[in-house]
């Protein structure tokens, strides 16, 4: 039995909560047939290079991971925020996707807290990685990791479900709607990498859906930009809500490098639905450029064309505008100039020192406001019936 002072006010008993792992983790397709193990899939991830963390590679998960790639020659390594190799070399700019397709880190996740955050869910869980095997022009992730941010497996996915466990029971049923969820706590899942392709990985996405099957007062989240087939077989049976990310494909094309095209992303909505998830959708990152708006009332449309009415009764919609960062620009510089032309506007933005003392740059109060608003306004004419549960 787990004893914990979360526990004191819990409505289960946390051993109930926990779900059986290895059988409730993964009704994935037999590995024959999953997409993880496709031509596809190799092209989002084909490990060569696998910097690991002792006890992380000695885990059973790790072993997992390990002998999933036998090709990748493993290195030990003290840390897993510490690869001189990998995150602090600007060199690597350059390299940038091609470090991200062939390099894996396994670690530890040793601090399994959970933060308020009111926006995208009621809380930020400890997730079950750190860093992507995308590459989007605007991602923050890189920020505290440096350069290169290959994807990073905590090999402890078991504690963070017993973590999570233990907070869900403390937390009893919600206690008044949100804009999060009327009746659910929703727990953000993904926040520093897309649990879509850490599925590529392992089973760790698959263990957080089942574990969170079996709460009745709690609700997975994520966002992704990436359509993996396999999380179909998950059986969420509702206690999981998939935020498919959006913009304009000519935007998508520009940023959101090797990510699924967001014609696929809207093409699986329906999918997802009738699997069992709640489907939302991440309008975001909002790029001013010339013709903005244009560009979003035509995505607009297609959503209200294309979806199906099950994914449209369900869906609503956040609406990031974009944030920059000063570093950020500098790196995307050397590699994909392209992106800065319209991710870097001085003329619309201003720059704000950030607690790590990096420089991060909004567009300004007016110019926001009047985006937001005209967005909304879009959103209104275009796809009524998609809700907006917050515009930042
Ligand atoms: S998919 Fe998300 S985490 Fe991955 S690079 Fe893009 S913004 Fe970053």
């Amino acid at each position: 039995m787990l004893h914990h002072p979360d526990q004191a006010d819990g409505l289960f008993p946390v051993d109930d909560l926990l779900p059986p792992a290895p059988s409730g983790a993964a009704r994935r397709p037999a590995s024959a047939t999953a997409f993880r193990d496709s031509p596809a899939a190799a092209r989002m991830l084909d490990v060569r290079e696998i910097h690991a963390e002792p006890e992380a590679a000695a885990s059973d998960r790790g072993r997992e991971i390990i002998a999933r790639f036998p090709r990748a020659r493993v290195t030990e390594v003290a840390s897993h925020w510490r690869i001189p190799q990998l995150h602090g070399d600007e060199g690597n700019a350059a390299r940038w996707v091609r470090v991200k397709t062939e390099t894996l880190v396994l670690g530890v996740k040793k601090t399994l807290s959970l933060r308020p955050n009111g926006r995208s869910a009621d809380w930020i869980a400890p997730g079950p990685s750190n860093g992507c095997a995308m590459a989007c022009a605007y991602c923050y992730v890189p920020r505290r990791k440096g350069h290169a941010n290959p994807i990073t497996v905590f090999t402890n996915t078991g504690e963070i479900v017993g973590r999570l466990a233990r907070h869900v029971a403390a937390q009893g049923p919600k206690r008044a709607p949100n804009q999060c969820d009327p009746a659910a706590w929703v727990y953000d899942i993904g926040e520093n990498g897309d649990c879509s392709v850490d599925a590529l990985v392992c089973d760790s996405t698959a263990e957080l859906v089942a574990a969170f099957r079996q709460w009745p007062t709690a609700k997975a989240s994520f966002a992704t930009k990436f359509v993996n087939p396999d999380l179909l077989a998950y059986d969420p049976r509702g206690r999981t809500r998939i935020r498919f990310s959006l913009m304009p494909a000519a935007d998508s094309r520009l940023l959101d490098i090797r990510t699924s095209p967001v014609a696929e992303r809207i093409a699986a909505a329906g999918d997802f639905v009738e699997a069992g998830y709640e489907v939302h959708f991440n309008l975001s990152p909002v790029v001013v450029r010339p013709g903005w708006e244009a560009a979003w009332a035509e995505l607009l449309r297609e959503l209200d064309d294309v979806l199906p009415g099950a994914v449209k009764e369900q869906a609503a919609a956040e609406v990031i505008m974009l944030t920059h960062n000063r570093d950020l620009h500098e790196v995307n510089l050397e590699w994909h100039p392209r992106a800065e032309e319209v991710l870097w506007r001085p003329d619309l933005q201003e720059a704000k020192r950030s607690e790590n003392g990096s420089w991060n740059v909004r567009y300004r109060a007016g110019a926001k406001r009047a985006a937001l608003e005209r967005l909304r306004g879009l959103v209104a004419a275009h796809a009524p019936w998609l809700e907006i549960r917050y515009a930042f």
